[in-house]
Order: C-alpha cells, then structure tokens, then sequence
C-alpha cells in the first residue's frame, strides 16, 4: 500500500462514443496538485467539479454526477481506471456530458494512463480505513464493508441465464492486480433490454465494439468472452468507480451480492451516515522491512475539504437508509 499521492506525468487524450448519448466525444486526463482529488470539467471551460459522492444525481443506467449547468455520466470506467492505478489527482477533461465507453471496459483508459507515467507526490495519501462492519441492502442485493488491510473486493452475480447464472469473484486490489484481472472486463447487457433501451432512446452508442451482448443462445459477439467469468470482473470495475466517489482510498472488504450502481451509492450513504464505523488514516513507513504503521488522523481537522461537504450533506438524508446491520 503506497503511503504518498500520486499523479500522472503528462495529459493523454482520447476520443469515443458516449454509450447512452451516441454523441462522439473528446477526453483529456490532466495532471493535478495534491490534494486536488479527481476533478470534472468541460473543455474550455474554467470551472471544475469534484468526483465525489454528494455530486452523484442519477444511478439507473450508469453513475451520473452534477454540479450546477455541469453533468457527467458513465463516470465509472474511468473512475475505475484511475483507483485501480493508484492515481489520487487528475482532471478529466470532455466535450460532452458522457464520458465516452470506449472498448465497454477500462482496458484503453488503463493502457494509456500506464503509458503516461504516474508521478509521486509530497502530500500524505488518506485512506478510509473501515473498523466496524457495515451493511446496505435492498431485498436480495446486499453490499457489505468489513475492516480488511488493504482493498479486497468480493462480487457475487446471480442472473438466471444459462451462460452468466452464479459467479463470484473476488480481488485483492493492486495496480498490478487490477491491470492483469479486472481492467479488460467489458460491459454486458441482454439483446432483448438493448433493443429496448434503444427504443427508449439509451445506449444509442451501443455496439458489439463496445459490449458484450448476450442472447438465449449465449454470446453474440463474434470474437467471445476476455474471461469466463468476464461479468462479475465488469461488475467489481464498477464497484471500485463508483466507491472512489467517497473520495479517499479505502482500506477494508466490500462484499457486493447481486449489487449495481445504486446499491454502491446506497452503501455510500449509510457510510457517511456512520462515521463510527471508520477513520481517516495515513499510512507510515514503520522501518527498513517495508512494513506501514498507521496513524489516524482527526477526521475533521485533517481530512481536509473534500470529505466535510460530503459527510454533512449525506448524514441529513440517512433517515431514508436501511439501519446498519
Ligand atoms: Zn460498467
């Protein structure tokens, strides 16, 4: 676990389709100061917006975040891509609300980023260590954290299709890991609810380029699955997305069953609205064997001015939450 920030060394750029919006779109990742977290802007415009939780508006389809005349959707890919790296600060730049889709997976995001350098920076990284177990849970989807040293993640699917049926994954998140396991897991949708999406005017930028699209008879895709298990991979990319809206890394065990975007944010809330269960921590160097100690630091004097918003304005509506288990 690397105690420090880290940034890139260069922008790289992008262009692809939006997979709701059809439109085509232009994306820069920009290096950022420490302590700037990760930030949202259109191009060629001067204001900015925090990729936190507080900002997320819309979880039907994908993870949507807004701020004042700003939206941003499909943020989870590239959100992924960036936890999964060990990136703490970046802008992301676009030209039109929907981060583009690219592949359906974080493979070329991950690609290019990893060919951009990452750079260490002097301020401390802050983790959210978890230290008591929490649970959200809407009838069968179910999404735990239980205190853990480091990042696991555990994902449970359960569709009733013969190709996808029950699969279970889970990962002890590192860059290494997460580039080699996770990053290349695309999309996946049903023929029958594409063509309904479309009809309703979604997943106009839908395509077999950019989706694993699964019929009665299996896979459509020519070219087949990246994994056997290529859906619940896709799903723990999109857990670890949408949880780098809290923020600050997290060190602890997130067992997700049957969850998706709007459980990960229903976790999130029950998190803000419990700050029993966790603690602001930095790590340290404990000696010469490359062990880390911890040292908590105050959530409210140190955790600096990306948490404060996010916890006061959360705790106000966790009366619309499921108790805590
Ligand atoms: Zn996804």
């Amino acid at each position: 676990m690397e105690s420090s920030q880290h940034t890139l060394k260069e922008s790289i750029s992008f262009s692809g389709v939006g997979l709701h919006s059809g439109y085509k779109v232009k994306l820069n990742i920009k290096p950022a100061r420490a302590n700037n977290g990760i930030r949202f802007k259109l191009i060629g415009k001067r204001q900015s917006m925090p990729a936190l939780v507080d900002r997320v508006i819309d979880t039907s389809l994908a993870t949507t975040i807004a701020e004042k005349d700003m939206v941003f959707s499909t943020t989870e890919h590239i959100l992924g891509a960036l936890s999964g790296l060990g990136i703490d600060n970046a802008t992301i730049e676009l030209d039109a609300p929907e981060v583009p889709i690219m592949d359906g997976s974080a493979e070329e995001f991950v690609k290019r980023l990893q060919s951009a350098n990452r750079k260490t920076q002097q301020s401390k990284r802050l983790f959210l260590k978890i230290i008591k177990e929490i649970t959200y849970q809407e009838d069968d989807k179910k999404i735990r954290i239980l205190p853990h040293n480091g990042l696991r993640l555990s994902c449970r699917i359960d569709f009733a299709h013969g190709l996808i049926q029950d699969q279970s994954y889970t990962i002890e998140m590192s860059p290494k890991s997460f580039s080699a396991e996770i990053a290349s897991a695309r999309t996946f949708g049903f023929l029958d609810q594409v063509k309904q999406l479309q009809a309703n005017g979604y997943a106009l930028g839908g395509s077999l380029d950019n989706a694993v699209v699964v019929d009665k008879n299996g896979v459509i895709n020519e070219e087949g699955l990246r994994f056997e298990d290529e859906f619940v991979r896709h799903k723990i990319l999109d857990l670890l997305g949408d949880l780098s809206l809290l923020g600050y890394p997290l060190l602890g065990h997130v067992i997700a069953e049957r969850s998706g975007h709007s459980q990960h944010f229903g976790l999130m809330k029950e998190l803000a609205a419990h700050p029993e269960c966790w603690q602001i921590v930095e790590l340290d160097k404990a000696n010469g064997n490359g062990g880390m100690l911890e040292r908590i630091v105050s959530s409210t004097k140190n955790a600096g001015i990306r948490l404060r918003p996010l916890f006061g304005r959360a705790t106000s509506s966790a009366a619309s939450c499921p108790a805590a288990a």
